[in-house]
């Protein structure tokens, strides 16, 4: 078989990998580089598909145009994942599969960027199924735990053995949505034996386990006990995609304050979720676009503790709600004492960093009180790794979703693990193409 590592290996983000066996080909993810999206988004948001290809936003697909490609599998909702879908799946005239939520977003983003043709290759897939794809290839997804809803490990089931692609993926044995990952799955694909596995690397430098979500319901709830003590204004930001940390907020407002959330990507993801069921939305207000929060926010103005505003922004994104409140053009202005939770961690680029510190400084000036890292990370960490290396036991090893010292710190774990470099671990760069027998 022969894995192409198109996009994700040079950098995070840009997910996308191939696997080809027998000249069939299934592809893993397309996700947009968000480093990249984010500035070119700035003046618009129909940025043309030649520009971001151009721009390296979206991965190169130019080594599979030739192949049959028959499925285009999504391994959960994060743009990063699936982004660039709208902007490259055309050309394959294949099944799209995802789990139900993850294929809602992408319903959305299809829409969006008016790729309606696209709509009709949309094939939802629950975990714990099995589809078959070509006479000599299966998919399966597997429940995982991460940071957004039905979030899987991909089983490619084909002639030459078992490729799982992990990415991204956290382990949470106390999830508060859903259930824990599904080890008992993961065991028996291990016993089947695994020739290829496919894992993110984003939080691998970090020696430690990943903190469950439990955790982060319990932070969020003392940060808006504390915070509603003031009797002022309270926004909170988080990433909009991230529907288990949007219901904590909901839980531990516990019906005191009205709850309006501010964005267009946080009523996306808002929407969907409350279409699957996942997330109950009767006690909420939701602005899908900055103009729309005009009147709402007059209200809040006149009564600004009686309101918990849930806005984008949490990575200083200059278009974001946050941003432009911070500026002052919305019709709510920031006054002394008011709280801003960030209920997340900067992911630490160079550019969201400084937007960041640009924004904490326009907050700070206001006298507003900012309350950083009041979250728990979504993505393994090192000791994660291990526990996974140790229940899949893959034959090889190839590390994704991360810059080349995130994939070389994965590799140094490997071999405490056994495994050997250019053997049975494989680092590849964007564009690679590797054999394994
Ligand atoms: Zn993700």
């Amino acid at each position: 078989m022969k894995i192409y590592s198109i996009g994700g290996y040079n950098e995070v983000g840009k997910n996308m990998t191939a696997i080809e066996v027998n000249g069939e080909v299934v592809i893993c993810d397309m996700g947009f580089f968000m480093e990249k999206i984010i500035p070119l988004q700035e003046e618009t948001n129909d940025v043309p598909d030649d520009v971001l290809i151009k721009e390296g936003a979206v991965p190169d697909d130019s080594i599979l145009h030739n192949k049959k490609v028959v499925a285009i599998v999504a391994s959960h909702a994060h743009l990063d994942h699936i982004g660039a879908i709208p902007v490259l799946a055309e050309r394959y005239k294949c099944p799209i599969i995802g789990t139900p939520y993850t294929i809602e977003i992408i319903k959305h983003i299809v829409k969006d960027k008016k790729k309606r043709s696209l709509l009709g290759n949309l094939m939802p897939l629950n975990t714990g199924s099995i589809l078959k794809a070509t006479q000599d290839i299966k998919i399966e997804l597997v429940h995982i735990t991460h940071s957004i809803p039905q979030a899987t490990l991909i089983a490619i089931h084909t002639k030459e053995g078992i490729v799982t692609y992990l990415n991204d993926y956290k382990l949470d044995n106390t999830p508060t949505m859903g259930k824990k990952p599904d080890y008992a799955r993961m065991e028996q694909l291990a016993k089947m034996g695994i020739k290829v596995h496919i894992e993110e690397s984003v939080r691998i430098e970090e020696s430690e386990r990943t903190a469950s979500e439990y955790i982060a319901q319990i932070m969020v709830h003392d940060a808006l006990n504390r915070a509603y003590q003031s009797g002022k204004a309270v926004v909170i930001t988080t990433f909009a995609s991230h529907i288990a940390r949007m219901r904590n907020i909901i839980k531990a407002n516990e019906g005191r304050r009205k709850i309006i959330c501010i964005g267009r990507s946080m009523s996306t993801y808002m929407k969907a979720a409350a279409k699957l069921n996942l997330i109950d939305l009767s006690e909420v207000i939701i602005c899908s676009s900055k103009n729309q929060s005009g009147s709402v926010l007059q209200k809040v103005a006149q009564n600004p503790e009686k309101y918990l505003m849930v806005v984008t922004g949490n990575q200083g994104e200059p278009n974001s709600v946050l941003a432009s409140m911070a500026k002052d053009d919305l019709d709510y202005k920031f006054q002394k004492e008011d709280e801003v939770i960030f209920s997340s961690f900067t992911i630490p680029s160079p550019i969201n960093k400084a937007n960041k510190h640009n924004m904490e400084i326009l907050l700070r000036k206001k006298g507003a009180r900012v309350i950083n890292n009041v979250h728990v990370s979504g993505h393994a960490k090192r000791e994660d790794h291990r526990d996974m290396i140790r229940l899949l036991k893959p034959k090889n090893i190839i590390p994704s979703h991360g810059n080349m010292e995130k994939l070389a710190s994965f590799a140094s774990l490997a071999s405490e693990e056994g495994y050997v470099l250019g053997k049975t671990f494989h680092i590849m760069a964007n564009g690679g193409m590797i054999e394994i027998k």
